[in-house]
C-alpha cells in the first residue's frame, strides 16, 4: 500500500517500460531506428527519491521547467552520483541564465537572440560550450514564448554566430488539442522548419534534433519526426496542480 499519491518505485519501472515501448512501437511504424530517440523524463515537482527510481531504471535525461528547483534536484541528485543529463525545458529569464548555464547541460527553450546572446557570454565565461535548442512559437492560444517562424528565419546568422552554443536543433509546445491528430500538423511543420533552417543557415553542423512530444502525444510526435521526447505524467503520475 501507498501512504500517498505518489507512486513507488517498482510502479515508476512499469511505467518506463510502457512508455519504452509505446516509443519502439511508434519508430518502427516509420521505419526509425528507436535508439535514435531520446527519452527526457519531466521531473517537475518529483521529488529526488522518484528520480533516483527512473535513473536506476536506465532513464539518462531528466527535464526540469523551473531554474531553482531544477538547480536543487541537480546538486542533490549528484550527490548521490546520478550522472544523467539535465534539460532545462521552461521559459529562461535572463537573470535566471547564469545559474542555468552553471547547473544543466542542455538548455531547451531558448526563445530570443539576446537569449541565446547572454547564453553564449556566460558560456564562454565558463569555458564551455552548451547545447541548446531554438524553441518555435505558432503564434497560437497559451504559448507566449518561442521564436515566431519568420522571426527565426530571419536570425539565424546571428545565432549561428554564437561559439560557446552548441545549437543542436528545435523545441515545440504545440497548442494543446485533445485530438491529437490535431496537434500532428504542428509536429510535420517543425520538421520543415528544421529543413529550412539547415538550407538557408550556416550553423557549424547541421541541425538535427526536434524535440517534441509529451505525455499525450509522444508517439505522434515521433512518427512525424521527434528526436527527443519530454514526458512526465505517463511515467512520475499526475502532478500536484501548480504548473
Ligand atoms: C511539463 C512539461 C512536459 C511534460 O508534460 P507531461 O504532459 O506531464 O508529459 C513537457 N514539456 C514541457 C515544456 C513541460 O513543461
Amino acid at each position: 500500500m501507498q501512504r500517498d499519491s505518489t507512486l513507488g518505485a517498482s510502479e515508476i519501472g512499469e511505467r518506463i517500460a510502457a512508455v519504452r515501448r509505446r516509443i519502439c512501437d511508434a519508430a518502427s511504424r516509420t521505419g526509425r531506428d528507436p535508439q535514435s530517440i531520446v527519452l527526457v523524463a519531466v521531473s517537475k515537482t518529483v521529488e529526488p527519491e522518484r528520480v533516483l527510481c527512473a535513473y536506476a531504471e536506465g532513464v539518462t535525461d531528466f527535464g526540469e521547467n523551473r531554474v531553482q528547483e531544477g538547480v536543487e534536484k541537480i546538486s542533490m541528485a549528484r550527490a548521490k552520483h546520478c550522472s544523467a543529463r539535465w534539460h532545462l525545458i521552461g521559459h529562461l529569464q535572463s537573470n535566471k541564465a547564469r545559474r542555468a548555464v552553471e547547473a544543466f547541460d542542455v538548455i531547451q527553450a531558448v526563445d530570443s537572440v539576446a537569449l541565446a546572446e547572454r547564453l553564449n557570454r556566460l558560456a564562454g565565461e565558463a569555458g564551455r560550450r552548451i547545447p541548446i535548442l531554438l524553441e518555435i512559437n505558432f503564434g497560437e492560444e497559451e504559448s507566449k514564448s518561442g521564436f515566431e517562424v519568420e522571426e527565426l528565419l530571419l536570425n539565424l546568422s546571428p545565432l549561428a554566430a554564437l561559439a560557446h552554443l552548441d545549437c543542436r536543433g528545435l523545441m515545440v509546445i504545440p497548442p494543446y488539442r485533445q485530438n491529437i491528430e490535431q496537434g500532428r500538423p504542428y509536429f510535420r511543420r517543425t520538421r520543415e522548419i528544421l529543413s529550412e533552417v539547415n538550407r538557408r543557415a550556416n550553423f557549424s553542423a547541421p541541425l538535427t534534433e526536434l524535440s517534441m512530444g509529451m505525455s499525450h502525444d509522444y508517439q505522434a510526435a515521433i512518427e512525424e519526426g521527434a528526436t527527443i521526447v519530454r514526458v512526465g505524467t505517463a511515467i512520475f503520475g499526475p502532478r500536484p496542480n501548480v504548473n
